[in-house]
């Protein structure tokens, strides 16, 4: 079959890969792409969101499966635009509709999808210009500290936890009435503060059955020690070791089961990946967020793990046959360290050329993000630039790797954390 995929992140070259190994792929095509999934495929030039592009590049090149890779696209409907064209129809997108997206694409619908499936989460409520009076009440009187978040998609960015009420209501009037996220933060979730220790689930669902993938955990801020700024991602483990069988039966039991019930008792069409962003609360899990993707670094772990052949398992999904598979998840354990560009995530040069990067192997393959090929060197050409995945018997042993290839791979301004998964070992 041929297969479009977009994006052009590193969970994209995992993707990428993994598809490009099953013997049912024919022609992989990548939109837009980059340096790694060059070698996968063939990258062609069409952003994540130009559905006309993209429905004539389907049609001139009998593409047979579309993978959106980030929410972009999913969330801007691209399920629904191929549903709603007769020319489109016979081609699954593996992925939410763009109601299910929703899930990823509002907060505040999450909430409340999760408050009528009884799905244990932070309690809140959520305000708009409206209500912004109750809100400053609501914050005035709420225990410290605060979370705020803004409803919409804000790049990450969108989640304020906050020490003080001072600084809660200042961060309030930024977002609803000074607009600080744009129509992202027009409504408001206010919710209380979890403590505990986070893990991303993830499930493979044709929005009546799942089946659940390896666990992951990620590392989000720049520095050593969990310090400095939010990131996409520094760097991921999977297996999670608090995540033994005892605490992900009550993953499944009290969130994961639920959440697929509810999708499909509210007809809500679901065709692909949920993430469980999820912290552990002294033994209990409560979801912090839904993602309608794969994660990122987390993909770069969950996939080399996944022993399946990714196609059939997609196949299953649009066939509404998933229920008759089983995963197979390879017993070593894999850690990612992700190189990134000096400054990231704030300001950062692009165009380094790279060297030393190795060929892949069974035990460790190096993930393109950030880079592009010109003529024969492999530049950077993002924050994230490369994601170093190690599979190795033990978490310590599949970080150590990973650490030895960062150190021997080199372009100006590299810089990565070197205490991925420092709590585990
Ligand atoms: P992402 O960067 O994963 O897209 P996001 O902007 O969608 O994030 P969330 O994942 O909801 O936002 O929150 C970002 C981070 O803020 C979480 O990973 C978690 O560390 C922290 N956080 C969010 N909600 C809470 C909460 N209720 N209690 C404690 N920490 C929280």
């Amino acid at each position: 079959m041929n297969i479009l995929l977009l994006g052009s992140g590193g969970r994209e070259h995992a993707l990428a890969r993994k598809m490009s190994q099953s013997s049912h792929c024919g022609k992989l095509f990548i939109a837009p792409g980059n340096a790694g999934t060059a070698e996968c495929g063939t990258n062609i030039n069409i952003g994540v969101s130009d559905f006309e592009k993209i429905k004539a590049f389907c049609l001139e090149n009998a593409v047979d499966l579309v993978v959106p890779g980030s929410e972009e696209a999913l969330v801007n409907g691209i399920y629904d635009f191929f549903g709603a064209d007769a020319a489109l129809q016979h081609i699954p997108v593996m992925g939410p509709s763009r109601t299910g997206a929703q899930l990823e694409g509002s907060k505040a619908f999450a909430k409340l999808f999760m408050e009528r499936h009884n799905i244990p989460t932070a309690g809140y409520r959520e305000f708009n210009a409206g209500n912004y009076g109750e809100g400053v009440a609501y914050i005035q009187q709420h225990s410290l500290p605060i979370v705020l978040k803004a409803d919409g998609l804000a790049a990450g960015k969108g989640v304020v936890i906050t020490s003080s009420h001072e600084e809660a209501l200042e961060e309030f009037e930024q977002m609803i009435q000074s607009a600080k996220f744009g129509d992202a933060s027009k409504t408001v979730v206010i919710e209380q503060f979890l403590s505990g220790i986070e893990l991303s689930v993830f499930v493979l669902t044709d929005g009546h059955t799942y089946k659940i993938l390896p666990e992951a955990k990620d590392y989000k801020r720049i520095g050593e020690g969990d310090k400095g700024l939010n990131t996409g991602g520094m760097g991921a483990v999977s297996p999670v070791p608090f995540a033994d069988k005892a605490f992900m039966e009550k993953v499944e039991t009290k969130i994961i089961r639920p959440t697929v019930a509810g999708l499909s008792a509210e007809g809500i069409v679901y065709n692909g990946f949920i993430f469980f962003g999820l912290i552990n609360v002294e033994g209990e899990p409560f979801v912090i967020e839904y993602n309608c993707r794969m994660g990122d670094p987390e993909t770069e772990v969950v996939i080399p793990r996944l022993q399946n052949d990714l196609l059939e398992l997609f196949t299953a999904v649009s066939e509404g046959k998933l229920s008759a598979q089983t995963i197979y998840t390879d017993s070593r354990a894999a850690a990612t360290v992700m190189l990134v560009s000096k400054g990231y995530p704030e300001a950062y040069e692009k165009n380094k050329a790279i060297s030393g990067i190795p060929a892949p192997a069974d035990d460790q393959i190096v993930f393109h993000a950030g880079t592009r090929q010109d003529e024969e060197t492999v530049l950077t050409n993002g924050g994230r630039v490369l994601a170093i995945t190690s599979l190795a018997a033990s978490l310590s042993l599949a970080l150590s790797h990973s650490a030895q290839t960062a150190e021997k791979i080199s372009f100006e301004g590299k810089t990565y954390r070197r205490d991925i998964g420092y709590e585990f070992i």
